[in-house]
């Protein structure tokens, strides 16, 4: 049995006393949500002060992004020492903006991969192909070449640590969800080729996220699906009461 993994993702929202009264908030309504893994991924500036209002909370702090190196001259970047010291347990690394908007690539995800995986931080690998490339066909050959290229050189002791989080770039904020059935067939072939790439076992217990206009709505039809194991939440984790009902699978 898989542990369902839900995150939420407030990308660059909430400001310190913001980011904090949503936390605070979150703590009181999730005290009973005890079978699920359940972090939140604030801004950089809001970490520290999160940290400490989870400091009791089985919620888990995650970074949105990293850079590869631990430390040097790179203006605006954090490394993975600095958002361990902060209280982070996972990062979020290749998210479709940050490929899309901000010039990642398979290469700068797989340095960040490694890097996480060097410190005790757990990565979240995002994958995606846009509506453009579903259109032409080109879905599997994309969220293949995106698993190989991020996961290259990672051995299977590592990869225990990685979540794959699957994001159709055409629905992440746009309020058009996978169906239940297109995420699952996705799902699946995900799982198949990290079976071909590391095994039988290993596949089987790899977690892997849906994540695109995920809300109280659709959570419970897209967990039902058998190889989804939790989300990847946008807009939707940035109030306490509708993140609450989609990590307890409530619509
Ligand atoms: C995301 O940013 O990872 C995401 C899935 O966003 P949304 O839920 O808003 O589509």
């Amino acid at each position: 049995m898989r542990r369902p993994i839900i995150v939420g993702n407030w990308k660059m929202q909430k400001t310190v006393p913001e980011a904090v009264a949503l936390v605070e908030a979150l703590n009181a309504v999730l005290t009973d949500v005890h079978e699920v893994d359940i972090g939140v991924a604030p801004p950089f500036t809001a970490l520290a002060a999160v940290a400490e209002a989870l400091r009791f909370s089985e919620i888990v702090l995650v970074a949105q992004n990293m850079h590869w190196e631990p430390r040097g001259a790179f203006t605006g970047e954090i490394s993975a020492p600095m958002l361990t010291d902060v209280g982070c347990r996972r990062v979020i690394i290749g998210h479709s903006e940050r490929r899309q908007l901000l010039g990642e690539t398979d290469e700068t995800v797989n340095k960040k991969l490694h890097a996480a995986l060097g410190s005790t931080l757990d990565p979240i690998l995002c994958i995606g192909e846009t509506l453009e490339q579903r259109e032409g066909n080109a879905t599997f050959r994309v969220l293949e070449q995106q698993v190989r290229g991020g996961l290259a050189g990672v051995a299977g002791e590592a990869m225990r640590r990685v979540v794959i989080a699957y994001e159709p770039v055409w629905a992440i904020g746009t309020g058009k969800t996978a169906t239940p059935e297109q995420a699952q067939e996705v799902h699946a072939f995900l799982r198949n080729l990290v079976t071909t790439l590391y095994g039988k076992t290993l596949a089987e217990d790899l977690r892997i996220q849906y994540g695109g206009s995920v809300n109280a709505g659709n959570i419970q039809t897209l967990m039902a699906q058998p190889d989804v194991d939790g989300a990847l939440v946008g807009g939707a984790s940035l109030e306490a009461a509708s993140f609450a009902r989609i990590v307890s699978f409530q619509s």
